[in-house]
């Protein structure tokens, strides 16, 4: 089936379609009727096949007060969609392209984008504050009383339809499922990323990850890949240990439990002095500091992934000198539109794995099982019709969050 015929008819106009608008912060979102309005120059309409609802919808649902808090406003930052239709000089994309929105900015042109490092765009992500990229707080979002809704981070997914400008969008294979596409727009990326790029972590290094989300994890499963010796996982959820196994932690902490030892102690004893590679992935600024202190002296570096903007961090000289290492790392210092291709590549994958079984002088059997290089089917925990988001957004999904029981959750547009 042509994937463009059913929609371009809109072309140029207003769409009218359903969207989850949060209205005021702490308050449970409210599915409306909205317009979404034609993409104007750089900026593409996407219609929205599968979102996710993760801690930032949830942080930035309840929040009411900072520099990017605004009301009414559509959440959802990770998505995958369509090209419905697109404005002028917009190049590489067309009607009907599979895309992954993706809140960091990759202008492609800047002095950062072009350079190999860093993933920094200059160009524009030291705006945090606009609804739209190229033209400050217009919004492509209008209720039905023809007043403005505010964008949220360049994304906006938790709509049927969105404008997202160039700078935010990768083109994808449509080989891909959508529901393992919709992971990379974010969290999975991170930790992916912050393992490959930031770190860059080497064959037979021992590493250690606080904190098992979407983030966590998916830092494992990057240092997995890269031939990690040692991959701690540490999370005060005990739940979270059965997910850690499967995506191939060697051995999982609990802090609460190690007695009046901190657990930097407990880290370096069973890294033999301290891991090559730590990662931050909470946002608790005291965490930040037990990863750094549970590196090696001489070569450790710590990774600071986890986001609290309120607080500051204490980290003690003395060990900055002996060489350890702590830098920060946004959406994994990857550069979307280059490597999260790279990422469906590794997925599409297949990989072989050998077993052999001996019996008693006689037989031996061999299994070969077919598998993704890259895992993302094992961060897919919960599914839920987007419909439903009124209904049990606070009361179901959020809660799963809240009690860490849920990796995102995914959100079907057109489930029934
Ligand atoms: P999540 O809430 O799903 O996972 C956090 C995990 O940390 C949970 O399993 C929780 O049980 C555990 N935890 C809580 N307190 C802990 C403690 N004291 N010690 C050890 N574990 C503890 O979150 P997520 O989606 O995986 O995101 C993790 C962090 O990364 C968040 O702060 C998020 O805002 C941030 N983030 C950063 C980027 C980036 O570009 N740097 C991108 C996405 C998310
Ligand atoms: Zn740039």
């Amino acid at each position: 089936m042509d994937k463009t015929s059913s929609f371009s008819s809109h072309e140029g106009k207003p769409i009218r379609c359903k969207a989850a608008i949060c209205r005021k912060a702490g308050e449970a979102l409210v599915i409306e009727e909205i317009h979404v309005y034609p993409p104007q120059a750089y900026e593409v309409r996407i219609k929205i096949i599968c979102t996710t609802l993760c801690h930032t919808d949830l942080a930035f649902s309840k929040y009411n007060s900072g520099p990017v808090v605004r009301f009414p406003r559509i959440l959802g930052h990770e998505a995958v969609g369509v090209v419905e239709s697109i404005g002028e000089h917009v190049d590489g994309f067309k009607q009907g392209d599979v895309v992954l929105p993706v809140f960091h900015p990759h202008c492609e042109e800047c002095r950062d984008c072009k350079s190999s490092k860093g993933n920094w765009c200059t160009r524009f992500a030291e705006d945090i504050v606009s609804n739209t990229r190229r033209y400050g707080m217009a919004s492509r979002f209008k209720d039905s009383m023809g007043e403005d809704i505010h964008h949220f981070f360049f994304v906006s997914s938790f709509s049927e339809y969105t404008v997202v400008d160039i700078a935010h969008l990768v083109k994808i294979s449509p080989e891909i499922p959508v529901d393992r596409a919709v992971l990379l727009s974010c969290g999975v990326s991170t930790g992916i990323g912050a393992a490959w790029k930031t770190a860059d972590i080497e064959e037979g290094s021992t590493v250690a990850v606080f904190g098992l989300g979407a983030v966590g994890l998916a830092v494992g499963e990057g240092a997995r890949l890269r031939g990690a010796a040692q991959i701690i996982g540490i999370d005060i959820n005990p739940d979270k240990f059965a997910l850690g196994k499967e995506f191939g932690f060697t051995d999982l902490v609990n802090p609460t439990l190690c007695g009046d030892k901190k657990i930097s102690e407990v880290i370096k004893k069973i890294a033999g002095g301290g891991v090559d590679y730590s990662f931050e992935c909470v946002g608790i600024t005291s965490v930040l500091s037990e990863a750094f202190i549970s590196t090696r002296t001489g070569t450790g570096k710590t990774v600071a992934l986890g986001i609290n903007p309120a607080a500051p961090t204490e980290l003690h000289s003395f060990d900055l000198f002996r060489g350890k290492h702590v830098c920060g790392s946004l959406f994994g210092g990857l550069k979307p539109k280059l490597d999260i291709p790279v990422l469906v590549d590794r997925y599409l994958k297949k990989v072989y794995y050998l077993f052999a079984y001996s019996f008693v002088n006689a037989y031996k059997l061999y299994f070969i099982s077919n598998l993704h290089e890259l895992n993302l089917d094992s961060f897919i925990t919960h599914e839920l019709k987007f419909e439903d988001i009124n209904k049990i957004l606070l009361l179901f999904a959020f809660d799963l969050l809240e009690k860490g029981k849920s990796l995102p959750c995914i959100l079907w547009m057109d489930k029934k």
